[in-house]
Formats: structure tokens, C-alpha cells, sequence
């Protein structure tokens, strides 16, 4: 068992945790004073042309994209620490391509597909979204109703999706529908690529989420697609939507991991120097506790953080383990963030430190890819089996 990182891993970690710093970390206080104003958290067009421009200068671009698409087909090892790194920001950008949709088509795209959607894609050249999600099917998807109909040598789909993100701006959405209703999860749900304009897509409305994120509820109307529109083989959507999943529950964790630690240092930094009662705050049990708790907690979370990615890697699926460490990394930062910000008192409550937005960052990760409570009861039904 060797619990360092490979030499070339770990410099490249440093490297993007000197983007972050340079890079990312002076935006921040216009990012944030953008959100206080109109609601939204947000880029405009030159932040994130300058931003892309360094990243590429810094050969930080398509990072766990194949090899032969110009990417540097990294493990998940090497991406765990890029995205801790990464979640030490609150801007909100991500180095492309964003990883969860890009091992989606990874795994199940033909050889005109590879060619047509995952290597631009792959080149950080097109946005894309993912349709899961409907009013009456969240956390447990395989009760979605969307429906895929063949007709002669298309398909015609109908239903609605709710909770979509980047559901305007994506060039192509991966869209989850029934094509089997008998069969349900076991065979009856395909994946489709919808291209942005398709006639029968409509984005219906923007939904404004806390901390100025936003989702889209969309309705799919007689929307006819080609057969070369379906993503693998027609009932088996199931199993390359669950790695797509994985891949954000095992990001999210690393976000997590940078955001706990960089409240952790925030809160370090600053309870030796606010004085109350004649005393600093470092002095107080409590603000010991606090950081002592989220040191152990961030440390704990790093350990299995590292481990479910490594069995990944070893093409482990790692439900179990992934679901471990959604559920203990969001809780842990949430906790972690909480603290920081009662030591900040009013300061902790305001709009110019990023604490907030890590709070509601964090919140949003506790609900989606699966609420904290369904993973817990996926772990406690793999170690209980059945009902008896
Ligand atoms: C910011 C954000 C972005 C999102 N982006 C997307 C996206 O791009 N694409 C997409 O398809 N979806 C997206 N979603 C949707 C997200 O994945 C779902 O919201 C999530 O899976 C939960 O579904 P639901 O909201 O319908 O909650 P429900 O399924 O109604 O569950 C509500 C609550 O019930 C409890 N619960 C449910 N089942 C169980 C159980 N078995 N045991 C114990 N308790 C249970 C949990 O507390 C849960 O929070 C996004 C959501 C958010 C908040």
C-alpha cells in the first residue's frame, strides 16, 4: 500500500493549485459582488476567454480526455487532486472538458459519434448537459416517463425533464428516456444525443437555485431524432449513466476536500488574530475543536476520497464507496464551512467573503447525483441484503 501521490501527479496538483491562486482567486471578489447584484453566479464571455486562454497556455486543458483527441487520458488518481485544487474557488469554472459527460461518451459512443461529439468535446470546443431528472423521477430515475418511440427508422420522444443545468447554453444534452417501459432500469432505459435547435426541445423556464446557480425545466415535444442520435446500445443507457454519475459524485468529493481546507485555513489564519473578552479565538476550546474536527474530517475524507478513485481506476465500480465518500465529503465541508463562518461572526455572513457561496455551493452537492439519504440507504442495503 503506498499512500503517495506519483511524482508527476503531484506536481501537476501544484500547478493548478498555483492557477487557482493566480488565476481564479482575484476574480472572486468580482464574481461574488456580481452575484450579491443580480442573483446569478457568472462569467462574462472575457473572464472565461482569459481564463480557458491560461489554463491552455498551462497545458491544463482536457486533462482526462483520450490521448489521441489531444487530451492527456490521466487517472482519476492524478484528477482527484486537480479538482480539489479547483474547489478551493468559488468561480465558477471548471478546466475542459468537464469530466462526468466526457467518460459517458467514453464508454458508449459509436465511432461517428467519437468523431461528432466527444472529440470537440474533448477539445473544450462544445458544452454539454445532461437530462435525467423529472418532476415525478429525481432520486430514483429508473421512475422516469420521458419516452422513446420508434418510428420507422427514427425516434420520437415526449416527456419532461426539471433540474437541468447548462440546459441553454449546451450545444448537445445527453438525454435519459424509457424506450422499454416493461423492462425499466434493467434494460429499458437508452441514452440519446439531442443537439441544441432540435425541433421538439424546448427549454421552458430558468429555475434560480440558491447561491445564483440555476437549472432548466425542458419539454420534449414530438422530437424526432435519427437512429444514429442513440448513445450505445437501445436499453443499455443505464450503466454508462451510472459512470457518468460516479465521476461527478467522485469529483464532487474533491471539490468538497478544497473547499473544506481552504475554510480551514481561512479560519486559522484568522482565529490567532480577532481578540474577544481579552482573549483570541485560537484560544477558545471550541475554536481548537473546530479545527482540530475539520482537520481530521478533511483528512479522513482526502484517504477514502483517494481510495474509491483508485478503485475506479482499477475498473472497480466502487457504488459502495463512491456513495461513502458523496455522502461524508459533502457533510464534512458543510460542517467544516459552517464553523468558519461562525468564527467570522457578522464578517462569515456577508456577500464579500466566499464563505456563503462554499455553504451553498456544498448544499446544492448534498441533493444532486443522489440526496445524502439514498446513498446512505444504498450502503446500508448492500451490507443488509435483501429483505428477508
Ligand atoms: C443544483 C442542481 C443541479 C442539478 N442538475 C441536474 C442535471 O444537470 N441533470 C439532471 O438530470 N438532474 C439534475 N439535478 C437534479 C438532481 O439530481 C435531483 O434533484 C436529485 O437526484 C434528487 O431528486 P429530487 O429533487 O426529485 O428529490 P426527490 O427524489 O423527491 O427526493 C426528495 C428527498 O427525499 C428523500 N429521499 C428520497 N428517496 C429516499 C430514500 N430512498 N431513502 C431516504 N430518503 C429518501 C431525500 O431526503 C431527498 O432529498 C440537479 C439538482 C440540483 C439541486
Amino acid at each position: 500500500m503506498d499512500f503517495e501521490l506519483a511524482e508527476e501527479h503531484r506536481m501537476l496538483k501544484d500547478l493548478v493549485a498555483r492557477y487557482v491562486r493566480e488565476t481564479l482567486i482575484p476574480l472572486e471578489a468580482a464574481v461574488l459582488a456580481r452575484e450579491a447584484s443580480s442573483g446569478e453566479l457568472c462569467l462574462l464571455t472575457e473572464e472565461r476567454a482569459r481564463l480557458d486562454a491560461r489554463s491552455r497556455e498551462l497545458g491544463l486543458w482536457g486533462l482526462d480526455a483520450p490521448e489521441e483527441m489531444g487530451g492527456a487520458d490521466l487517472p482519476n488518481v492524478a484528477m482527484v487532486g486537480v479538482w480539489e485544487e479547483v474547489g478551493r474557488s468559488v468561480v465558477p469554472y471548471e478546466l475542459p472538458p468537464d469530466s462526468p459527460n466526457l467518460r459517458m461518451l467514453r464508454e458508449a459512443a459509436s465511432v461517428e459519434q467519437r468523431e461528432r461529439y466527444l472529440a470537440p468535446y474533448a477539445r473544450g470546443e462544445t458544452v454539454s448537459a445532461i437530462a435525467i431528472s423529472e418532476p415525478g423521477a429525481g432520486a430514483d430515475p429508473a421512475a422516469m416517463s420521458t419516452r422513446a418511440v420508434r418510428d420507422g427508422d427514427d425516434w420520437i420522444i415526449d416527456g419532461r425533464k426539471i433540474w437541468i443545468s447548462r440546459a441553454v447554453e449546451a450545444d448537445f444534452t445527453i438525454l435519459m428516456a424509457v424506450t422499454d417501459k416493461a423492462r425499466g432500469a434493467r434494460g429499458g432505459i437508452s441514452a440519446f444525443l439531442i443537439d441544441k435547435g432540435t425541433p421538439g426541445l424546448k427549454v421552458e423556464r430558468r429555475i434560480p437555485m440558491i447561491g445564483g446557480w440555476s437549472t432548466y425545466e425542458v419539454l420534449l415535444e414530438g422530437c424526432r431524432l435519427p437512429a444514429a442520435q442513440l448513445l450505445g446500445r437501445e436499453g443499455a443507457g443505464f450503466a454508462p449513466m451510472q459512470t457518468r454519475l460516479s465521476t461527478r459524485r467522485l469529483q464532487m468529493a474533491a471539490w468538497c476536500l478544497g473547499r473544506a481546507q481552504r475554510a480551514l485555513d481561512m479560519l486559522c489564519e484568522y482565529a490567532p488574530q480577532r481578540h474577544t473578552f481579552g482573549a483570541p479565538l485560537a484560544e477558545r476550546q471550541t475554536v481548537q475543536w473546530w479545527v482540530a474536527d475539520a482537520a481530521t474530517r478533511i483528512h479522513a475524507c482526502r484517504l477514502m476520497t483517494y481510495e474509491a478513485a483508485s478503485r475506479i481506476d482499477r475498473d472497480d465500480t466502487a457504488r459502495m464507496q463512491i456513495s461513502m465518500v458523496k455522502v461524508a465529503a459533502t457533510e464534512m465541508a458543510w460542517d467544516v464551512v459552517d464553523h468558519a463562518m461562525q468564527a467570522f461572526g457578522a464578517m462569515g455572513m456577508t456577500k464579500e467573503l466566499p464563505l456563503q457561496q462554499m455553504a451553498n455551493d456544498v448544499r446544492l452537492m448534498r441533493i444532486y447525483d443522489g440526496p445524502s439519504e439514498v446513498h446512505r440507504w444504498l450502503i446500508a442495503r448492500e451490507l443488509l441484503g435483501p429483505p428477508r
